[in-house]
């Protein structure tokens, strides 16, 4: 069942939301060449228990860390620790917060230093796939109106959608009904309404969709090898429009 939230709620995941867009901030500030994922995965840490939130990963099923760190062809789940970035490579951060027991979820993938032509397009593109999911969340639309605005984009840019991992529905807890995959076709699952609050998260890929999960059990990787970039925003339906929590 897809809960609508009311506005003492929205309130609380508004504050949850712009933690973890705050976070991501301060995590792009020390993102350069030498630096390792655990040092990202620590600032992170320390930011939000400071601000006197949790983060949510940490413990999540086991997930060791505070931040997903992806880097290069890994494409979501990445657990951070001794690799240290290099100049040119691309690193997804996905960040999860809890305040007062609501949930924010937001994922940006950006450039270590110099990086590629096309690790730049790849970039830019998954960033407005998610913006065009995010246009198609308004009262009175269906689910997979969003999934299909995500996939026409990226594969009309020359990319593929990961078909493996799906956006969620977001409250007093991470994972709530509905999924939202990034593909298929529009016009199918429930109705949008108004005070529905949804992560919306495309994983965009250079090559194929397929991926497959290291022996880490956690770290998803593309089988071809290539590129991949994922964004995420928490969103409210506020009616004709979006409203993005995961703002500071
Ligand atoms: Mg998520």
């Amino acid at each position: 069942m897809i809960v609508c939230k009311s506005k003492r709620e929205i309130e609380y995941l508004k504050k949850a939301g712009a933690l973890a867009s705050w976070t991501q901030e301060k995590m792009a500030e020390i993102i350069a060449p030498g630096i390792t994922t655990r040092e990202i995965d620590r600032l992170a840490e320390d930011f939000i228990v400071s601000n006197g939130a949790r983060p949510a990963f940490k413990g999540y099923r086991g997930f060791p860390a505070t931040v997903c760190t992806s880097v290069n062809n890994e494409v979501v789940h990445g657990i951070p620790g001794k690799r240290v970035l290099e100049e040119g490579d691309l690193i997804s951060l996905d960040v999860g917060t809890i305040i007062d027991g609501f949930y924010g979820d937001c994922a940006r993938t950006v450039p270590v230093g110099k990086v590629s032509d096309e690790a730049e397009r790849l970039i830019r593109i998954t960033r407005e796939s998610l913006q065009m999911g995010i246009s198609q969340a308004c009262e009175g639309g269906r689910l997979t109106d969003i999934s299909h605005a995500i996939q026409k984009y990226a594969e009309s840019r020359g990319y593929s959608v990961v078909r493996d991992y799906v956006g969620h529905g977001i409250g007093r807890s991470m994972h709530e009904a509905p999924q939202i995959p990034n593909f298929g076709p529009p016009n199918r699952g429930p109705r949008l309404r108004r005070g529905m609050t949804l992560a919306i998260e495309p994983m965009v890929n250079v090559g194929g969709y397929e991926v497959r999960t290291l022996e880490d059990g956690w770290t998803v990787v593309t089988v071809d090898g290539t590129l991949s970039a994922h964004f995420e925003d928490t969103i409210v339906i506020d009616g004709a429009t979006a409203q993005v929590l995961t703002q500071p």
